[in-house]
């Protein structure tokens, strides 16, 4: 807040005025104190003084920091931001309206025994262990809705069905599977007598009547509710989840619905609300003119418990929200954060009201909006966990800080089965990189590609939709009837778990005869289930038999003639009949992705060898064939 100590000197109090406005701050205009001409900034600590030309001469950033707008770490942020909450609205709801992702606000015991009676878990027939008789009459029937039932003697019994109400004289339900029913005599023979009393349902064996059911704090699912309608529970408490108010801010900016008009469409406030919604109750998203007065009204105007505002946030000529929250009373705790995308970040409170000025730019405004918003309303609601969950993940890629503006950098990235993949252009306005992601990393120093790092995940869904599914297929007469161990397919699955040590991949493993049939028709399946690579050992010689090579160039749609080729020189420096093995591989394609099929030979020394000798293409080959870039122990790419 600044005072302004009116001067007898008209011009001097327009310049300073026209000077304030500059720089978008509020202030008092006072009566002159002194001769001298003076203004004053204050800030909670301290009161600085101002000649005309001290003050013109200050930087925008020199102002800031004189109001104590000092740029503070994200750590300091979050500090300020999560502990801003003091306490939580707590409601009482009728059952009816109960919704999964409801926070109990307190523990809830079972009004009821359930089951409530002995209940049969059979269609059978009662009957009790201590009894001797084994031929029984049939005196009546009891249905999962039957009340009222007969009482019974040694000799007696009735058919009761799953869920019937079980009559105190039965201690067991023998199942009809195990009696003989004899229709004209209206009665059974048990054929099996049971060991023990069985199949009855005690009272209250699911749940006790004042059992605690879910505790404080537990986050309502399909299920807990399921729960708490079998315990008849009529009224819960729940955390009442806060209301929220949108603004974005711009007088660039149209509304969706008005696409045809000229101007930028706002994409901050439909993401805000789409993201918002279901954990809060959003009251208003709306876009605001850059105009002071009309920030002021609206301010002034919501109800809200939660306000966000993107837009305006920074020190540019058109970014009022600073001098708007001032003017209606907010405390500003800070307004600059050290990461990117999002340096301009404001949090104000006034009273119980939060607000939160996000920048213009989406990808800014998005990823404040999933490291402080979405947590924060959490946190409203009476989450325990509100917080991003964090994991560790191999990054795929080399990152960098921006040697000019050293800040922290949230980039989008993708997480898909440990490894982490860059979204590409990292540019604040590029919404596809919010898009493509599923998760951050904070890049605040120089990473490089293969390095374990921290990644906060935003998104669930699909982080392991993607293993990678390769075939092996040991094609050989004596090792499919047993004659021998398949030693070669073994030493195959050896050396891919050795190339991806951290499990990214599911083995598909096959010991067939030589037969061409079987082996097409198997090759085929596999690339049709979806492998990226199909290893075989055997059937690549002179031998009648050996048509493994053969099955492979009937099926594949392209040969790739090298690894042939390299294979067999390199057995070559062991063996001179490596000549002898027409082994090679090609790619098959399905749905636009390649199978790449590689013959191996036969015995089990030879597979290291081979494997070797070809493995550093393989995984780039996979990435061509459209598969998930996975880099491997040994494996080489060309730089882009
Ligand atoms: P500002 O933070 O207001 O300076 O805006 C920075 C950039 O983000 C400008 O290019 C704006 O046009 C753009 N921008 C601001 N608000 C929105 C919005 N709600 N939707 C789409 N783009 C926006
Ligand atoms: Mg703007």
């Amino acid at each position: 807040m600044i005072t302004l100590f009116t001067s007898r000197n008209q011009d001097e109090n327009v310049m300073f005025n026209n000077l304030i406005k500059k720089f978008n701050v509020p202030y008092i205009l006072c009566n002159r104190l002194s001769d001298k001409c003076m203004l004053e900034l204050k800030n909670e600590t301290e009161t600085k003084s101002f000649s005309y030309e001290s003050f013109s001469a200050l930087t925008y950033t020199e102002m800031e920091n004189i109001l104590g707008y000092k740029m503070i770490s994200m750590k300091e942020a979050e500090n300020i931001v999560f502990n801003s909450i003091n306490s939580l609205n707590e409601k009482a709801l009728p059952i009816s309206e109960i919704k999964p992702g409801l926070v109990l606000s307190r523990d809830i015991f079972s009004d009821v025994n359930n089951p409530s009676f002995r209940t049969s878990m059979r269609d059978g027939y009662g009957w009790n262990t201590n009894w001797k008789q084994t031929t029984l009459k049939i005196k009546d029937s009891i249905y999962a809705e039957t009340e009222k039932t007969e009482t019974f003697s040694e000799g007696e019994t009735c058919y009761i069905t799953t869920g019937g109400k079980v009559p105190d004289e039965f201690n067991t339900i023998i199942m009809i599977e195990n009696v003989e029913e004899k229709v004209e005599q209206n009665s059974v023979i048990i054929n099996i007598k049971p060991q023990k009393p069985s199949f009855i349902r005690q009272i209250g064996s699911d749940m006790k009547e004042g059992e605690l059911l879910l505790k404080k704090n537990s986050i309502l699912s399909p299920y807990s509710i399921g729960l708490l309608l079998s315990a008849r529970i009529k009224e819960i408490y729940v955390y009442d989840k806060p209301t929220v108010s949108i603004f974005s801010t711009g007088n660039e900016l149209i509304p969706y619905f008005n696409y045809e008009d000229k101007g930028i469409v706002d994409i901050n406030s439909p993401i805000i609300y789409n993201r918002l919604e279901g954990i809060s109750y959003i009251e208003t998203a709306s876009i605001l003119k850059d105009n002071l007065e009309d920030i002021i009204d609206a301010l002034n105007e919501v109800e809200s418990d939660v306000i966000i505002s993107s837009g305006g946030a920074s020190v540019g000529e058109h970014d009022f929200i600073k001098s708007a929250l001032l003017t209606c009373g907010y405390t500003i705790h800070f307004c600059k954060i050290n990461m990117m995308p999002g340096k301009p970040f404001t949090f104000a409170t006034k009273e119980n009201k939060f607000f939160f000025s996000l920048p213009g730019n989406p990808v800014a405004s998005s990823v404040l909006t999933e490291l402080f918003i979405v947590p924060f309303i959490k946190k409203l609601s009476g989450y325990n966990q509100y917080k991003n969950k964090m994991i560790k993940a191999t990054i795929d890629f080399d990152a960098n800080i921006n040697e000019s503006d050293p800040r922290p950098d949230y980039q989008r990235v993708i997480l898909l089965n440990n490894r982490i993949k860059s979204t590409g252009n990292q540019a604040s306005s590029t919404v596809k990189s919010m898009c493509d992601g599923n998760a951050l990393i904070c890049v605040d120093r120089k990473i490089k590609r293969n390095e374990i790092v921290d990644v906060i995940v935003l998104n669930e869904n699909n982080l392991y939709d993607d293993r990678l599914k390769i075939g092996v297929l040991t094609a050989s007469d004596r090792a499919s009837k047993g004659i021998y161990e398949d030693l070669s397919g073994k030493k195959i699955m050896e050396f891919l778990k050795e190339q991806y040590p951290d499990n990214s991949i599911d083995i598909v493993y096959t010991v067939l005869p030589d037969e061409i049939e079987d082996i097409k028709k198997l090759l085929k399946q596999l690339c049709e289930e979806g492998c990226s690579l199909i290893l075989t050992t055997g059937g690549s010689g002179p031998s009648i038999r050996d048509v493994t090579t053969l099955a492979t160039l009937q099926i594949i749609d392209k040969e790739l003639p090298g690894f042939g080729e390299l294979m067999r020189s390199e057995s070559l420096k062991v063996v001179p009949t490596a000549i002898l093995s027409g082994q090679t591989a090609g790619i098959k394609y399905t749905n636009n992705k390649g199978t790449l099929i590689i013959n191996l030979p036969g015995s089990p020394r030879s597979i290291y060898e081979c494997l070797t000798a070809v493995w550093k293409a393989v995984p780039y080959c996979i990435e061509l064939m459209s598969w998930e870039w996975i880099q491997t122990k040994d494996c080489w790419k060309p730089k882009k």
